[in-house]
């Protein structure tokens, strides 16, 4: 009676070790992961790597190897015909901007309306590969985009990583502002009109109060909305360094929106760390940039899409010295690039009337502007990453970094227009979608 009393709870204990062993070898399995491609795009390197493997475990990456070296218990995902490379960062964006006459859709829909198709947008984003968001402002009078990172970031939602700027900060009249109207009409404009250097420096820290992990200012006048001049420059130089000293008290970087040439040189002297679009630089402007470490991030591609669409309502303004300056624009970015200014990809399309697979022919302009493919997709991942201070975690893949991987069709360096159909989405280790 004794011996079978004793008997007992050695077998269940050994039936209980052989449960855990059980359960701890799935959950290996499904935590730990092999990614098998064609070839791999680091996002460093200056070619494609062969015969490897992507270990994945968690949401970080381990590292690459042999694909005769996979360590046991990794679970093999094989992606015949592919290349991988690191998920691809949009370092100029406007999630809630959801009509291409984006001004009067502003005034049209309330914050809340606009959260939720900014959500479906950035839902729609990470599924065409792109999974990081720099917001750089949006025509939006409350948080709406702070709120979907929010609820992204606790897991409310899937969507791609989320940084920038909640909205744009302009000057009375500037690019930010509502100057179609009569002045008997009182509206809230899409961007947040500050005017003189104590205005600034309070619209700067109630963005930073509501989250905003960079600043944005309209330095200049914009293409796109109406009633102002990209040629000219809307903050006096008290208002700039109003705007660079305060944030740099806070330790928020600013992005300068800036076409006109002396508004991109002025910003680059007092130090913000990127250039939005700078479509009228020169060589000063390259010199001062490589001298600075200023990221230039030129949103090329909008221009294209909107070039006589008739969908603005700044059509006019746009077109003519758009397409007339387009060329020289481009070699300038090129020889920008050339000189080791900091090119990063930003697309600026706005959210949600925009179908997704356009974002990533920023990479195919880049290209026509100079840059090699490899460099273009440099400037999509790590650079783009260093440009956010996320390169610790985002845009290579090493060992250590957030499993943000991604998968496209054939080989981008030959056809990049591949990126515009990602068949495979990884973030933070999760797979989002498959072939
Ligand atoms: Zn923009």
């Amino acid at each position: 009676m004794k011996n079978i009393s004793r008997k007992w709870p050695v077998r269940f204990e050994v039936f209980i070790l052989r449960i855990f062993f059980l359960f701890a070898a799935i959950e290996c399995l499904a935590s730990s992961k092999a990614l098998v491609g064609d070839a791999i795009i680091d996002g460093v390197s200056r070619e494609l790597i062969f015969n490897s493997a992507i270990l994945v475990k968690d949401d970080r990456i381990i590292g690459i190897v042999a694909t005769d070296d996979i360590p046991l218990g990794y679970s093999v995902i094989r992606l015949e015909r592919m290349t991988l490379m690191p998920g691809m960062i949009n370092g100029h964006e406007h999630p809630l901007l959801h009509k291409h006459d984006y001004q009067n859709g502003h005034l049209q829909a309330s914050s809340a309306y606009k959260a939720l198709l900014g959500l479906a947008t950035m839902q729609r984003w990470l599924q065409h590969g792109w999974t990081t968001i720099r917001v750089m402002g949006d025509g939006d009078i409350f948080y709406g985009n702070q709120a979907i990172r929010k609820a992204v970031e606790e897991g409310v939602f899937k969507g791609p990583r989320i940084t920038g700027a909640a909205h744009y900060i302009s000057t009375t009249g500037g690019g930010g502002d509502i100057n179609f109207l009569s002045p008997e009409q009182i509206v809230i404009p899409d961007g947040l009109i500050a005017d003189g250097p104590d205005e600034i420096r309070k619209a700067i820290r109630t963005e930073i109060k509501y989250g905003s992990d960079w600043i944005k200012i309209m330095v200049t006048g914009a293409f796109h909305s109406v009633g102002d001049d990209p040629k000219n420059i809307a903050f006096s130089d008290d208002e700039l360094l109003a705007a660079v000293s305060e944030a740099r008290r806070h330790n928020v970087p600013v992005a300068a929106h800036a076409h006109a040439l002396e508004g991109i040189n002025k910003a680059v002297r007092v130090g913000v760390r990127s250039i939005e679009h700078g479509t009228y630089l020169n060589d000063e402007s390259i010199r001062l940039m490589v001298k600075h470490g200023t990221f230039y991030v030129p949103t090329i591609y909008v221009g294209d899409y909107y070039a006589n669409s008739g969908k603005l309502l700044a059509q006019g303004k746009n077109d003519d010295p758009y397409l007339s300056y387009r060329a020289e624009w481009l070699s300038n970015i090129g020889k920008a690039h050339d000189a080791g200014v900091k090119v990063v990809v930003g697309v600026d399309l706005g959210g949600y009337s925009i179908e997704p697979e356009a974002y990533a022919r920023e990479f195919a302009t880049l290209i026509e502007a100079g840059l090699s493919p490899m460099s273009a997709i440099k400037a999509g991942t790590s650079v783009a990453a260093e440009m956010l201070r996320w390169d610790d975690r985002i845009g290579s893949i090493k060992p250590g970094m957030l499993a943000d991987i991604i998968a496209v069709q054939g080989n981008p360096l030959e056809d990049i227009a591949t990126l515009e159909f990602p068949t495979f989405v990884m973030i933070g280790g999760k797979i989002v979608r498959t072939p």
